[in-house]
């Protein structure tokens, strides 16, 4: 084996993938490291989920020695540990680390069976991406580089289809798949991709790119507030609808950054087309008819409901899968025609399976007639896997999902539009649009995380206070959620009538 380099790493997998995203944010990390953005608690908790299910997947190939640097700075001790280790013939080496022409490639599992190399990559995902076979075939350039002979090269991934029952099974949690031919035939591209890339962090020119698609895809970039923060309020980037992206990349392109100053001509769709001009005029856009012929379709008494789930990569209750999604928690207003209003809100138990108390609670407010409003839910999904879990609630649960009507689909059609909702939907800004004094976002923003992810993060504390408090608070965002959506309703309903 050649003996490792002595000097520190100027590209690791990370940066060879950002610098592929995109080289002025490799420029950046290196030149402005601080003009990062904050990671946001969401990122964060991504990485730690990524972290721990590699830590799990160690268990595939048990009695390794652990290469992994005592700290982000030390990469080199990595390295040379890798070294060793493979010196004193050690089968199954986790976090092995080489570095090759001041490339450093880190693999989560390196494992000699009759006495060839395999290489295990693992990766959250159920299926393996576009993205990984990238990873992957800088994986296998840097490592072959140093000398070992890489005989197959696998990415593991959770199996979608895997149903817990008892114990966990990680052999059936996770499934591996060979990438060795896709990533043999990237090798060239990967070895002009380092050539260039090693270029554009020792020049000291930062690298002319503009905004872009790419500052989203595969990766949302973490340099996103020092390049878009020129892009003015209102800019053309809220284009709506399919290619309107696009559109307005390659319009800011040319300098036109608001819809102002669009050029005559321009080809565009038909709520494209009404988006500008409501907000050229300044006026909504209410097409009551089509507005109320939604209505037709509601039957009193309306159920207003809104639902939150949860989600964990390895699954943590019988006959559930990766990734699953278990409804936790609703909050219902029911309006008879009448004017009565009734509340109901429900939130599951920490550490329990939910979806035996959500069904019974939910079967039990719900009543046998009337609409199920909803706005932009997922509820028909998880109907469906309560459908499947559940027989003996499945004619109840069936009859639901004929009820559920989405309030949203008046104003994804643009039957109601107005520029406060910045060519989307979303409640946050829709709720506003009908009462501005509603206190809504500032809910929302209280938690930095989506519902279901404090959840799961609060179950696993010990403080009893705690998990009270923010259950409170959690039913108090949901019900916000509920009533936002019968705030659309009567928005929508109201401007029909007048
Ligand atoms: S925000 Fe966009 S243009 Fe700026 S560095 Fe990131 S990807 Fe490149």
């Amino acid at each position: 084996m050649n003996p490792p380099e002595s000097q520190k790493h100027m590209l690791s997998k990370s940066t060879f993938i950002r610098g592929l995203q995109c080289p002025k944010s490799l420029w950046l990390y290196k030149h402005h490291y601080k003009l990062r953005d904050i990671i946001s608690l969401k990122q964060e908790s991504i990485f730690v989920q990524g972290t721990n299910i590699g830590l799990l997947a160690r268990q595939l190939f048990d009695g390794g020695i652990d290469a992994s640097p005592p700290d982000n700075f030390n990469y080199l001790q990595s390295v040379n540990d890798t070294y060793k280790y493979i010196n004193e013939e050690h089968e199954v080496i986790y976090e092995a680390a080489f570095q090759s022409k001041q490339v450093l490639a880190a693999i989560d599992l390196l494992v000699k069976r009759a006495n060839k190399w395999y290489a295990f990559e693992v990766k959250s995902t159920t299926s393996v991406k576009k993205e990984h076979l990238i990873d992957a075939a800088l994986q296998y350039f840097i490592i072959t580089n140093c000398g070992i002979e890489l005989s197959d090269f696998f990415i593991i991934h959770l199996n979608r289809k895997y149903k817990k029952n008892g114990y966990l099974d990680i052999h059936s949690l996770f499934t591996e798949k060979s990438v060795l031919s896709e990533i043999l035939s990237l090798q060239v591209f990967i070895k002009d991709t380092i050539k260039q890339l090693l270029n554009c962090t020792q020049s000291d020119l930062m690298p002319s790119i503009g905004i872009g698609m790419h500052c989203y895809q595969p990766y949302p970039c973490d340099f996103l507030g020092t390049c878009w923060k020129q892009v003015p309020e209102n800019s053309i980037f809220e284009l709506c609808g399919r290619g309107g992206f696009s559109i307005a990349t390659e319009l800011y392109k040319k300098g036109i950054k608001n819809f102002e100053n669009l050029p005559e001509g321009l080809e565009l769709d038909a709520d494209q087309y009404k988006q500008i001009e409501s907000y050229l005029t300044n006026t909504p856009i209410i097409e009551k008819e089509e507005i109320r012929s939604f209505f037709n379709s509601l039957s009193y008494p309306l159920h207003f409901l809104h639902i939150e789930e949860f989600s964990t990569a390895i699954p943590e209750y019988d006959n559930t899968s990766p990734y699953q999604h278990l409804p936790f928690q609703y909050s219902l207003l029911i309006l008879q025609e009448t004017g009565e209003i009734q509340k109901f809100s429900f939130i599951s138990e920490f550490g329990k399976d939910p979806r035996i108390q959500f069904s019974s609670s939910l079967l039990f407010n719900i009543h046998k007639s009337g609409s199920i409003v909803v706005y932009d839910s997922n509820i028909m999904q998880v109907l469906k896997l309560l459908i499947g879990h559940f027989p003996e609630f499945a004619n109840q649960l069936n009859e639901f999902t004929n009820r559920v009507v989405d309030a949203s689909i008046p104003i994804k059609n643009k039957s109601y539009y107005n520029s406060l909702l910045k060519g989307g939907y979303d409640k946050n800004k829709v709720i506003p649009s009908f009462v501005p004094q509603y206190n809504y976002e500032s809910c929302k923003k209280n938690f930095g995380l989506e519902a279901g992810q404090i959840f799961i993060n609060i179950s696993k504390q010990e403080d009893d206070k705690m998990k009270d408090e923010i259950k409170a608070k959690l039913v108090e965002y949901s019900n916000k959620e509920a009533e936002g959506i019968f705030i659309i309703w009567k928005g929508l309903k109201d401007i029909t009538l007048n």
